[in-house]
């Protein structure tokens, strides 16, 4: 072979390699859907560096356009299922989110979901998608403390992870996760920890899923509860939860807190109690006469971290209430409000927060 052709033919294999590559890698980009809700992640502010916003102004497509390459780690469809501080986030845009999910990723043609959303109450949603959400694929939670206008504004940058972490098989499985601040938790165990501060959200208890940095993710622990796939729950056919109430323990609490929520119609409370779930004598009285009524009480606790068991100061096989486990108060109301729907003993009730 003469060495011009020669030169050619190696010439045309190399090409052809790349467009090959490139078109290989162009039929693996995993379909991502992206969910908004609204929250600071959304939020416009007059000015960069004023701490007074509005959450929920910005619409899906501008957050989008606004993230530079965010294009190349899927194919990105995004979606309005509302646009409200989470402050206002609700059961209702909860059911009809976790409806939109199970819809979606019920088809081959989506990969992954990810639900922008606000800060303060993300925990809440995470955890009602971890127990509704019937489907193995990734479903990533992602805000941001600061708004979009604001100097160094965090949103970008969590948002371009959410998507790399939807986009991962690695992520499946796994349960609902949150994305925020390069760090990847799972819905059963995190909460917010700081009013302001970026890094706010932490799992005390279990740590970290992973990590992901600039899209680099990076999976080291797999939450063991019973999430999604594994979930009783079903909330296809429901359009209204229970009430449930969250009354609040400290020092001297008011008992008749507990008999006024009886009497507004909830089936069940949940008692952000002092320490291991505790509450003076007053309320663990009205909280016993709540169960004699058919509500179902379950011990959480107001303190940040550690777990509440049965049995420990308030004798709980004899008064009827649930002990919270792991799960913080407005966990523990998303979990009874879904075991709610269905006739459950409190050993049923209990058997769950056990286990979810
Ligand atoms: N109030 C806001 C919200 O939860 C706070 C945030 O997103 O960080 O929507």
């Amino acid at each position: 072979m003469k060495r011009s052709h020669r030169k050619w033919t190696l010439f045309l294999a190399l090409l052809l390699s790349v467009v090959w590559q490139s078109a290989f890698s162009q039929g693996k980009k995993a379909n991502v859907v992206v969910l908004a809700t609204g929250g600071t992640i959304a939020g416009a502010a007059a000015t960069g560096t004023q701490s007074g916003y509005t959450s929920g102004k910005v619409t899906i497509d501008a957050m989008l356009d606004s993230v530079q390459g965010i294009r190349d780690l899927a194919n990105l469809k995004g979606e309005q299922i509302s646009n409200v501080g989470s402050q206002d986030m609700s059961f209702d845009i909860m059911l009809k989110l976790a409806k939109r999910i199970n819809e979606l990723l019920a088809g081959p043609d989506v990969d992954g979901v990810v639900v922008t959303h606000g800060t303060d109450t993300m925990e809440e949603t995470a955890f009602f998608l971890n127990l509704t959400v019937k489907s193995d694929k990734p479903v990533v939670l992602v805000g941001s403390m600061r708004p979009s206008t604001a100097v160094s504004a965090d949103g970008p940058l969590n948002l371009y992870d959410a998507v790399a972490v939807a986009a991962d098989p690695n992520a499946k499985g796994r349960g609902v996760l949150v994305v925020m601040n390069d760090q990847i938790q799972g819905a059963h165990s995190l909460t917010k920890t700081s009013t302001t501060a970026v890094q706010t959200f932490q799992s005390p208890l279990r740590g970290l899923v992973g990590v992901s940095a600039y899209g680099k993710n990076d999976f080291y622990n797999n939450p063991s509860w019973k999430h999604t796939t594994a979930s009783e729950f079903d909330i296809s056919n429901v359009t209204k939860l229970p009430r449930v109430d969250i009354i609040y323990a400290d020092a001297d609490m008011s008992p008749d807190l507990i008999d006024a929520s009886v009497s507004a119609g909830a089936k069940g409370i949940v008692i952000a109690g002092v320490g291991n779930g505790n509450m003076n004598k007053a309320s663990v009285d009205a909280a016993a006469r709540a169960v004699k009524k058919g509500v179902v009480v379950v011990r959480s606790s107001r303190v940040p971290t550690g777990t509440v068991g049965r049995n420990v100061e308030v004798k709980d096989d004899d008064l009827g209430f649930i002990a919270s486990g792991e799960l913080n108060p407005p966990k523990s109301r998303i979990l009874l409000s879904l075991a709610l729907l269905k006739p459950h003993t409190p050993q049923q009730i209990q058997e769950m927060f056990d286990t979810y």
